[in-house]
């Protein structure tokens, strides 16, 4: 088995040093210099994230391809947002130009699909930023066919399951310690803090065989998923709460941990293909952790089919015990769905 642990070392600590930038920038939402509605936070922290994440992966590994989320178009067009970005990258690379951060955030051209490739959203969730809820910082790679790490950055979900559980919404910011979830194939999924002062622990899907008692998980932006159709399946599978919404990566993390047992990623329209960096970290976690990740038909998720997951459609995450049933759940109300049109 090939070893991944150089790979993953620099994974985790661009990933924290991201998110730190993230939770800088997500203090200052609020203040009287950012009005909560100004999406310009976001963008910041956005840009400054792929920079430090994609520098530090092209300087260990410069032969990688590398697709992301962002590109510096937008940033060059406007130099009050990159000189932000700048005074944020500089926290980490003192020296940076503004020209080189452009510059290290545009290795993330990448077309994937290649034999080996990094994949990154720099903020998963950024709706979920802005609300000082849920978002995730998500990067893995994927090698001779399969994804073979994935880290999953989450600065407002704690990493200590017993202390949140599951509701985002009812959890104090404050007492969010932010939980850094990792996985390398063939060696488990753990858990540990984002500031690095707790040991990492291993994690596992929930054990629990009670539909009824399970708890699903799903987007929070209903454009992302349907929310009336994953009402349906949870009630014919006799699940009896309400489902928890959230935004980003930060859903597997949560099956992954046994925090829900179902996340459930319904079309909301006809054609639209998933980002693989909207996957591939989460995806690597659960697995590892001894879930199971679908798409709405019941097939395995295909990373190799360029920045998209092109053959799929929708995304269905369990803890893998009911998973075929679930499936099948789906499957059927898809197909009502689609006969009523
Ligand atoms: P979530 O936080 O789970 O709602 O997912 C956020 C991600 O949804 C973003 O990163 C987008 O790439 C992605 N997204 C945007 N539009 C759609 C759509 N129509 N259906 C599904 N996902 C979408
Ligand atoms: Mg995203």
């Amino acid at each position: 088995m090939t070893d991944y642990s150089q790979e993953l070392s620099l994974a985790l600590s661009a990933v924290r040093n991201a998110a730190e930038i993230c939770q800088i920038v997500q203090r200052r939402i609020g203040s009287s210099a950012m009005a909560k509605s100004d999406k310009s936070p976001v963008t910041m922290a956005d840009f400054a994230s792929q920079a430090v994440i994609l520098e530090a992966i092209g300087r260990a590994f410069p032969i990688d391809c590398l697709v992301a989320e962002e590109t510096s178009t937008e940033l060059q067009q406007e130099p009050e947002l990159l000189s932000e970005v700048t005074a944020l990258v500089q926290k980490y690379h003192p020296q940076a130009t503004s020209q080189q951060i452009c510059e290290w955030i545009d290795r993330g051209h990448g077309a994937g699909g290649s034999r080996r490739y990094w994949t990154l959203d720099p903020i998963d969730g950024t709706k979920g930023f802005l609300r000082k809820e849920q978002y995730a910082i998500a990067l893995a790679l994927y090698d001779e066919g399969e994804l073979v790490l994935g880290v999953l950055g989450c600065p407002n979900l704690p990493a200590d399951p017993v202390r949140n559980l599951i509701n985002p919404a009812t959890t104090p910011i404050d007492q969010a310690q932010g939980g850094l979830f990792y996985a390398v194939r063939g060696a488990g999924a753990f858990v540990t803090s984002l500031d690095g002062h707790h040991l990492p622990r291993p994690i596992h899907v929930s054990t629990s065989h009670n539909l009824h008692e399970y708890r699903v998980c799903e987007s929070a932006e209903a454009t992302h998923s349907r929310h009336d159709a994953s009402a349906t399946i949870a009630q014919s599978l006799g699940v009896a709460g309400e489902p928890v919404r959230m935004d980003s990566q930060a859903k597997y993390a949560c099956v992954a941990s046994g925090r829900a047992e179902i996340y459930l990623r319904l079309p909301t329209r006809a054609g639209y293909q998933e980002c693989i960096w909207d996957h591939a970290a989460g995806v690597m976690v659960i697995e590892a952790a001894g879930g199971k990740v679908t798409d709405t038909t019941g097939k395995e998720l295909d990373f190799s089919q360029g920045r998209h997951l092109s053959a799929n459609i929708g995304v269905v995450a369990t803890n893998g015990i009911h998973h075929e049933k679930i499936v099948a759940a789906v499957v059927a109300q898809q197909q009502s769905l689609a006969a009523q049109q």
